[in-house]
């Protein structure tokens, strides 16, 4: 039997209610509110449910594992010519987008599903209002997450360019650094950090073998533990989110950013359905959250920010997290990198509604919260507020701040 490494996410840990609700209620609010999930299998109990959801078990046994054939291309790849290896890669999504079986780019069930759940342990305790340790600091609704992965050398030329910008607009961003791909510029690793950057590990080659055999991911796991070290590192991204939730215990890290809510573009389709951080074991999972940077320009044909706009109002009502992934390699292009700056500008003007942190500050904050104690009134961040309105749970973040966010 395998371990479950998603049962501490409960709806219970969730909400973290200031006073204690019988483990019977929350069972029997989770059961209640599981047709909103509309699960193709039904779980029976909340842990089978967390690995259902967040552990993509609903995607099937063999999820993890690279197909046959995407592991003939990864072996091929570097002898392939370019172009053809970019249809080949786009031969292989389409096949994988017509199956998907999550929404995109907003898939709201797994978040209505928590706030139906506590709307439910309103009810069956005859209560109007409970009071909870609020999902932010700061009394702010939602978080705004930025990351980079730095893909090539010529990537890592443009990041001082992308920090600049960021910078500008009053931002802050992790970089992520492939070891072994090129020659990593320990100078700039040291001055994105002065800057108030954060610097994360990418992976060790980038050659899509890191999962090819469990013998080969623990090889090459105990060198990017040496990497992490020597960068000072706590975070990490898998390339091409390749990802193994089981292996991926092997790395001492902080948090992995390798998941996603819903994404029908990666090599390994998938997502968690969670708009919010939540743990995998050892490490906190800070799910991205809005399209990459290549998927909306590239794929998509998208030149403005108006999808990323549209999926962080969504976050938002629901308390969420906004995380992107953008690449200094794609920004590069000018049409790419003015489409950021118009998002980075358009979310400055937003900025009293979010916690805009780095994502290892994004992941020791939910590591705190999920502590045995509340903590918000010993720490002055006061509690947050959840009100059961005409059958609808709205939350008011803490602080005292005005936030109305009603389920539709
Ligand atoms: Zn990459």
């Amino acid at each position: 039997m395998t371990i479950n490494l998603w049962a501490v996410n409960t709806s219970k840990n969730f909400w973290r209610l200031r006073d204690p609700v019988d483990d019977s209620v929350w069972e029997d609010a989770v059961r209640r509110a599981l047709p909103v999930l509309r699960l193709n299998s039904t779980p029976k109990d909340e842990g089978e449910l967390l690995e259902l959801v967040l552990g993509e078990g609903q995607f099937g046994n063999g999820h993890w594992e690279l197909s046959k054939i995407r592991r003939l291309y990864y072996a091929l790849k570097p002898f392939i010519p370019r172009m053809l290896s970019r249809a080949l890669r786009q031969l292989l999504q389409s096949r994988h987008q017509r199956d998907f079986e999550l929404g995109w780019p907003i898939e709201e069930r797994y978040p209505r599903f928590q706030f139906e759940v506590l709307k439910n342990v309103l009810e069956l305790t005859g209560r109007s209002s409970v009071r909870f340790e609020p999902f932010w600091p700061q009394g702010r609704r939602c978080a705004f997450v930025l990351t980079h992965d730095i893909e090539e050398a010529k990537g890592q030329q443009f990041v001082r360019e992308v920090a600049g910008l960021e910078e500008s607009l009053g931002f802050r961003s992790s970089f992520n650094f492939v070891p072994e791909r090129y020659r990593v510029d320990r100078s700039l690793i040291g001055e994105l950090r002065e800057r108030g950057f954060e610097v994360g590990v990418h992976g060790l080659k980038h050659d899509g073998k890191l999962f090819s055999s469990h013998t080969e991911f623990m090889r090459r796991a105990a060198r990017i533990n040496h990497y992490l070290k020597k960068y000072g590192a706590v975070g990490f991204r898998s390339p091409l989110t390749h990802r193994h939730p089981h292996w991926m215990q092997a790395l001492e890290i902080e948090y992995d950013l390798s998941f996603f809510d819903s994404d029908p573009f990666e090599p390994m389709p998938g997502g968690t359905m969670s708009v919010h951080p939540f743990f995998i074991g050892r490490f906190v999972e800070l799910p991205y959250t809005l399209a990459q940077d290549y998927t909306l320009i590239s794929v998509l044909g998208e030149t403005t920010p108006r999808l990323w706009l549209e999926k962080v109002d969504f976050i938002e009502k629901y308390h969420g997290m906004a995380l992107v992934n953008s690449h200094p390699d794609y920004l590069h292009d000018p049409a790419s990198l003015e489409l950021y700056r118009d998002f980075l500008s358009t979310m400055k003007a937003r900025s009293s509604q979010y916690w805009h942190a780095l994502p290892r500050d994004v992941a020791a904050w939910w590591k705190n919260r999920a502590d045995s104690r509340p903590r918000g009134e010993m720490e002055g961040e006061g509690m947050a507020v959840a009100v059961l309105k005409d059958g609808q749970v709205s939350v008011e973040a803490g602080h005292g701040a005005l936030s109305y966010a009603p389920i539709s």
